[in-house]
Order: C-alpha cells, then sequence, then structure tokens
C-alpha cells in the first residue's frame, strides 16, 4: 500500500489514499498522486526516518571492520537488509561505545528505505524521552500521541542506545508500551544499546558496579526484546577514540599511530564517502592556514587524494581553501 502514515505525515496531496480524483472534460478521472511515487515518495520516507545528520553518509561501504566480531555484524545486517521484509526478527546489536552499532543500524534503515520504499524511523533514547517531557508543557507543537504515534505505526524502528535514560518507572512504561505495541503487530525493530544484557554476561573485570540492561529496563521487557531481536554482539576498539587520539598526534605533529584513524571521520572531497586514510603518516603540507595531512580515498571509483585536519575538540573537520 503507498501510504505514508506518521502522526502528521500522512501524504498531503492525496491525505494517504495514493490516487488524486480530476474533474475533466469526460467526468471524473482518476490518477496515481505523484507525492507518492519515485524520487518524491523516497525522499520523503528518508525525510520522516529522521537519521541524524552525522550518520546520513555512513553506509556499509564506510564501514571498516576491525575485529571479527566487527566482521560478523557488518555480514548480518547486510543479510538482514537482502531479506528484509521476509525477516523473522529485528537486530540488537550490543557492544560497548563506538564500535559501530548506530552505524550500521542507521546504514540498514537507509537502504531499507530507498529500496523498500517503506516507512521507517529513527530515534535515540534521551531524545525520545525529551520530547516526551516537552510535549507534556502548554506551549508544545507536539501532544505525546503526535511524539509516539511514529515509532509504532513505522515498518522500522531504529532505537538507539537502549537502557540510557534514567530507569524510572515512566521512562520504563513508555518503553514497554512501543515495544509491546511492536511486537504484537510483528513490526521490525532494530535496537542498540551499550550495556552488558544480563549479569551473567557481565565478564569478570567489567566493574561490578556497571549496570546491565535487564537491570536498566527489567526482566520481561529484555526477554521480550529478545524474542523480538536476534543479538548481535560486537567488540573492537572504539572507533571516536582512536578518532580523537590520531587529531591529538597530529596535532602535537606526531606519527598517528592507527591506520584506520580517518575512517569514519573524515569524508572524501570528492565522492563523499567515509572510507579513507592518511596517505603518508610522517608528511603534513603547510598552508597559510595551518598543516593539514594528505589522506587517500579507499573507494575504487574515485581514489582521490586530498588534504584535510581534524579537530578533536569539536570533532570538526577542514579542508584547504587554497591550492
Ligand atoms: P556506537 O553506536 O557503537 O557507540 P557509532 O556507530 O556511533 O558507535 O560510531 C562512532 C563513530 O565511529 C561514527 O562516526 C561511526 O561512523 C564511526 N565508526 C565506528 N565503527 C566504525 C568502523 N568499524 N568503521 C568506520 N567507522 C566507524
Amino acid at each position: 500500500m503507498n501510504e505514508v502514515k506518521e502522526g502528521s505525515t500522512v501524504c498531503q496531496t492525496c491525505r494517504g489514499s495514493g490516487w488524486l480524483v480530476a474533474t475533466g472534460e469526460g467526468g471524473e478521472e482518476v490518477d496515481r498522486c505523484p507525492d507518492c511515487q519515485g524520487e518524491s515518495r523516497r525522499s520523503r520516507l528518508l525525510d520522516l526516518a529522521q537519521i541524524p545528520p552525522r550518520y546520513l553518509n555512513r553506509g556499509f561501504d564506510a564501514y571498516a571492520p576491525q575485529t571479527d566480531s566487527q566482521r560478523i555484524a557488518l555480514k548480518r545486517a547486510v543479510d538482514y537488509l537482502e531479506s528484509f521484509p521476509d525477516v523473522e526478527r529485528g537486530l540488537l546489536f550490543v557492544g560497548t561505545c563506538g564500535v559501530g552499532k548506530t552505524h550500521l543500524s542507521v546504514a540498514i534503515l537507509k537502504q531499507i528505505v530507498q529500496t523498500r520504499m517503506v516507512t521507517a524511523r529513527f530515534i535515540d533514547e534521551v531524545e525520545l524521552l525529551s520530547q516526551l517531557k516537552y510535549s507534556y508543557g502548554q506551549d508544545s507543537p507536539a501532544t505525546e500521541e503526535q511524539v509516539l504515534s511514529p515509532l509504532t505505526s513505522v515498518e522500522l524502528l531504529v532505537w538507539d542506545d537502549l537502557g540510557t535514560g534514567r530507569p524510572t518507572d515512566w521512562v520504563k512504561d513508555i518503553i514497554r508500551m512501543i515495544i509491546n505495541y511492536r511486537y504484537t503487530h510483528k513490526k521490525q525493530t532494530i535496537i542498540t544499546s551499550n550495556w552488558p544484557l544480563r549479569r551473567s554476561s557481565v565478564r569478570a573485570g567489567v566493574a561490578k558496579t556497571e549496570q546491565t540492561l535487564e537491570e536498566r529496563i527489567g526482566r520481561r521487557l529484555l526477554s521480550r526484546i529478545m524474542e523480538m531481536c536476534e543479538v548481535v554482539a560486537i567488540k573492537g576498539p572504539d572507533a571516536r577514540t582512536q578518532i580523537h587520539k590520531a587529531g591529538m598526534d597530529f596535532q602535537k605533529q606526531s606519527r598517528p599511530d592507527t591506520e584506520n584513524i580517518a575512517a569514519g571521520l573524515i569524508e572524501c572531497p570528492r565522492c563523499g564517502k567515509l572510507d579513507v586514510t592518511v596517505l603518508d603518516k610522517s608528511s603534513t603540507k603547510r598552508f597559510r592556514d595551518g598543516s593539514f595531512m594528505e589522506l587517500s580515498c579507499l573507494c575504487q571509483s574515485c581514489s582521490a587524494h586530498f588534504l584535510a585536519r581534524f579537530f578533536p575538540e569539536s570533532s570538526a573537520v577542514e579542508y584547504p581553501t587554497e591550492s
């Protein structure tokens, strides 16, 4: 069916019917709604998905696995995408910060929207809770129902950072309501979480005080989620720390020590991909406005060589303005 139902997001042109009725010389004529087809529908679905700008270009090709579990996670994500919508269960990516859980989830979401043209939505838990709190205020433009309804109605929901919100009864009720609705209506959900699943999965060496997802959201909800989603555990270095460290090393003019420091951080100015590497770790080029690293794009179609520099405090990337 051609409808894009998501709160205020039903097609305004045809009101979600997919058809337009016009009165011509020969009487009434029915035509497909142009706004519900092809490119315009695709870009409207992408808008509705609310992918955070930071992740818009994080596709599968920009994911550079460094560990076996990252390679398996990437394969699992691609398999899921290829099988969708004939998939029994969603995915629950678990692992510490910066291993690429959000990156892979967004890559799936974006591809599914573009190729299957279904309604989908990204939501970060902390952001959701603050939208809800705001919705209770008198000046709020959106009601609680308007905030929640897209999360239950879309065909695919990506729920980022499950269990991050302070686990009050209210927070648990909200999560339970959305997850239960999606479970009973057989809708697909992809979840990420930084918490270890259960105490039994907390390995020796991990601080005893660290909480588990089970403790954050409750045992019943976790087992429901495990029914709905296949667990994909990702282990690996924190890409954010690597990026940060690389930036610091660069600023100190010492040699950056990681092959992949630029992957996922610096965009190739020619093709826009994030799969780039530092070309010559010992060389930098000086300009009036500072020093720049020499980089190379790893994508086969462009293979661009370019200069850029990174500011770790703001995560900003700058390209030289003069040659
Ligand atoms: P998580 O959700 O696991 O905390 P993210 O997916 O947000 O981590 O990753 C943090 C940053 O690092 C993002 O910019 C992401 O694109 C990048 N990143 C993480 N892992 C990789 C990887 N294996 N290859 C390329 N970029 C990565």
